[in-house]
């Protein structure tokens, strides 16, 4: 999946750390994030190329290497330079699927960080500008002591099951046209396997039992943590697709459609109900 980097490690704990000149930079404004492909390969702006434009904010290391946050004293003007050196503001999801893998999974981690500190300013108590802690990676009020810290979102991924047959379904809007599983976040006050029985209800009008956990994902595009899980139909499997859907369609496991991509839970979870009927 997306995550999975071995033998690299990313570590995400926070430190109170100076860059070196070689350590990566990742600047992002709204829903984009300044990089360039060279070769289709993710190439990131280094300490030493952005230096003198404002101050650097550690952000994760992925072994030895740094990456750092920064915060332009004139953004318009920094990106106009970096131009010059070929580095534009692209869409975030432009690092999905791209290599090299462990830059991807980083520059898609650092902006989930990032876009926590560009979208939080001042207190939304008090109206003061926040401070950052030197301490651990949260935001300090001056003013009246408030203390923010980045925000998780925790969501569920389900395959719905019932004997060698899956429900695979497509999502009416966006970008996203291959076969998916119902997902969806958590809402204040449920627990996720309340989330899975909610949304599949929602989405597709079945209902489901014997929820089993089967993996998590980071998703930092949606400040999200993923969590996936399979879950067996309960009762009758005729279908009801809400507007939020295309169609839902139950595919016997021989007849299961092959999808390349090979980065997301979705995916992961097919190929596990495919590979492994033993367990189902
Ligand atoms: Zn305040």
């Amino acid at each position: 999946m997306f995550q999975d980097i071995e033998p690299k490690v990313l570590h995400n704990e926070y430190v109170n750390k100076k860059p070196d000149k070689d350590d990566f930079v990742l600047f992002s404004t709204g829903e984009k994030i300044l990089i360039k492909l060279v070769d289709e390969k993710l190439t990131v702006p280094t300490i030493a190329e952005c230096e003198g434009f404002g101050e650097f904010r550690y952000l994760l290391a992925v072994d030895d290497r740094g990456y750092y946050g920064i915060e332009p004293k004139d953004a318009d003007e920094f990106v106009r330079l970096m131009g010059e050196k070929s580095f534009n503001l692209e869409d975030k999801f432009i690092v999905r699927g791209k290599t090299p893998e462990d830059v991807a999974f980083a520059l898609a981690t650092c902006f989930h960080i990032t876009s926590f500190y560009e979208k939080n300013k001042f207190c939304g108590k008090c109206g003061t500008r926040y401070k950052h802690s030197d301490k651990e990676r949260s935001l300090i009020c001056p003013s009246c002591g408030q203390t923010l810290y980045p925000r998780l979102n925790p969501a569920m991924i389900v395959a719905i099951t019932d004997g060698d047959r899956i429900l695979l379904s497509r999502y009416a809007g966006g970008y996203y046209k291959r076969y998916a599983l119902i997902a969806g976040y958590s809402e204040i006050g449920e627990t996720i396997e309340g989330t899975v029985h909610r949304e599949v209800m929602e989405e597709t009008g079945l209902k489901v039992k014997n929820i089993r956990y089967f993996a998590s994902q980071p998703w930092a595009f949606t400040q999200s943590l993923l969590i996936g899980f399979f879950a067996e139909l309960d009762g009758s499997d005729k279908v009801v697709v809400s507007d939020e859907l295309s169609e839902a369609v139950w595919f016997k496991r021989e007849d299961i459609p092959r999808d390349d991509s090979t980065l997301s839970m979705t995916k992961t979870m097919i190929e596990y109900f495919r590979n492994h009927p033993e367990e189902f």
